[in-house]
């Protein structure tokens, strides 16, 4: 189990007094940006109000861009999300027949995520209007046992998203720093069971197909906005002019936000999969071997397996969970329940094996065997096989133990040991 732990330190900063204003004028647009999200994304009671980051920041981030003569990317990005996380909390509250009326922005209060300020433990430099200004904090002679000391210049924890705020009685500016630790519970290597989710990537129909038989993304759909995103960007270029070019880099930056978010959501789900059937691993195809099914004309599908392979290790080391690749050979032919390894196995989207007619979904078969492929490789690793280790791998129907046979064999086991018990110990020590 790891979770997160975070403390909010305030800070008063070291502002220099002829960066002020550019502070100032930062939260000015920030709040505009805010504003302008709100009063767009607000509908009650007429329609339903927008609560979705993603569709407002799809609608709005380029106007507000170069509305605001462009302000830090991700400034524009934490208002936009500012006002929709206002306003979702908004629908709630109505839904509880509470009243509550559209969020306006006019206090300072500017949200700095990890690329719109560089944190150290004894200064932040911040994003402004005018460049990044450098700003020291007002730390305590004696900060042990202050909240400053604990948390602000304790190495265990780390800076999040925070914010900075103004105090105009005082006329000082004040960071309230997101102190964030991750606490660890279980290491996954002390772990004496294994459980193996198994994933296997598809250029078409599903993004990635789970050995629990879940289906994730839509490549189809994916594949289908990045043409979109061709055919615009290509016409673009024709057009030649200075303009044209400001606004086909704009776009680029847009898909490739688009398509990293969407990426993020899949590969979230995928980590939740694992977590939801208790795996300590889940099992890739290596992608180099992808590479090679993936014909020259794809870069983007390749970038897009990357891509969620790397999302998926970095949400699942949160979860203590290892991500680990085998290798894809035969994956796509053979049989997940009798091991018959045929070409005519696989026909598109159905898999239906030759000898024993076991009949299903290819990819589901395929991430099945996948899965198989690391139980085996962590069972091997075992120091002793036979030492009551179990090394499985997740089903739809209940877990898998690989046996020492297999072990030695690499033979699937049979059908009939598809096992719905959760800790059956087939075959280990047999
Ligand atoms: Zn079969």
């Amino acid at each position: 189990m790891v979770w997160e732990v975070t403390r909010t330190v305030r800070v008063r900063l070291d502002v220099p007094d002829d960066r002020k204003s550019d502070l100032h004028a930062t939260n000015k647009k920030f709040q505009y940006c805010a504003n302008r999200t709100s009063e767009w994304a607000w509908r009650y009671p007429d329609e339903a109000c927008v609560t979705s980051k993603n569709e407002a920041e799809a609608a709005l981030y380029d106007d507000l861009r170069e509305e605001t003569d462009y302000l830090h990317a991700n400034l524009v990005q934490k208002a936009i999300k500012r006002a929709t996380d206002d306003i979702d909390n908004c629908v709630d509250r109505l839904a509880d027949g509470e009243s509550t009326s559209q969020p306006e922005y006019d206090t300072f209060s500017i949200v700095y995520d990890k690329r719109a300020a560089t944190y150290y433990r004894e200064k932040v430099s911040l994003a402004t209007v005018n460049g990044r200004v450098e700003c020291d904090y007002d730390l305590p002679d004696n900060p042990e046992g202050t909240p400053h000391g604990q948390y602000l210049l304790n190495d265990d924890y780390d800076f999040s998203t925070s914010t900075v705020h103004y105090d105009s009685e005082a006329d000082e500016f004040y960071l309230h720093a997101a102190m964030e630790q991750e606490v660890d519970a279980s290491s996954p290597e002390k772990a004496q069971d294994s459980r193996v989710l198994g994933v296997d990537c598809n250029v078409d129909d599903h993004i990635a197909a789970t050995s629990t038989g879940e289906f994730i993304g839509n490549a189809d759909y994916l594949n289908h906005q990045r043409r979109e995103f061709e055919k615009r960007r290509a016409s673009l270029q024709q057009t030649g002019t200075r303009s044209a070019h400001v606004t086909y880099q704009r776009i680029g930056d847009r898909f490739g936000r688009w398509s990293t978010d969407y990426l993020h959501q899949c590969s979230k789900q995928l980590v939740a999969e694992a977590k939801r059937h208790g795996c300590t691993h889940i099992a890739f195809e290596n992608l180099e071997r992808i590479r090679e099914r993936i014909s020259d004309g794809k870069k983007f599908q390749q970038w897009a397996f990357r891509k969620l392979q790397e999302q998926t290790e970095n949400k699942a080391e949160l979860a203590g969970i290892v991500v680990e690749t085998v290798e894809p050979s035969y994956t796509s032919q053979q049989c997940s329940k009798c091991g018959c390894t045929l070409e005519e196995n696989r026909e598109g989207q159905q898999f239906g094996c030759l000898d024993c007619s076991y009949s299903v979904n290819a990819d589901y078969n395929a991430a099945k065997n996948v899965a198989r492929k690391l139980a085996l490789q962590l069972q091997r690793g075992q120091k002793s096989p036979a030492g009551g280790v179990f090394c499985q791998y997740a089903l739809k129907s209940g877990v898998m133990t690989v046996s020492a046979t297999e072990v030695a064999s690499d033979t699937p086991v049979s059908a009939e040991r598809e096992s719905t018990d959760k800790h059956t110990p087939l075959g280990v020590g047999h």
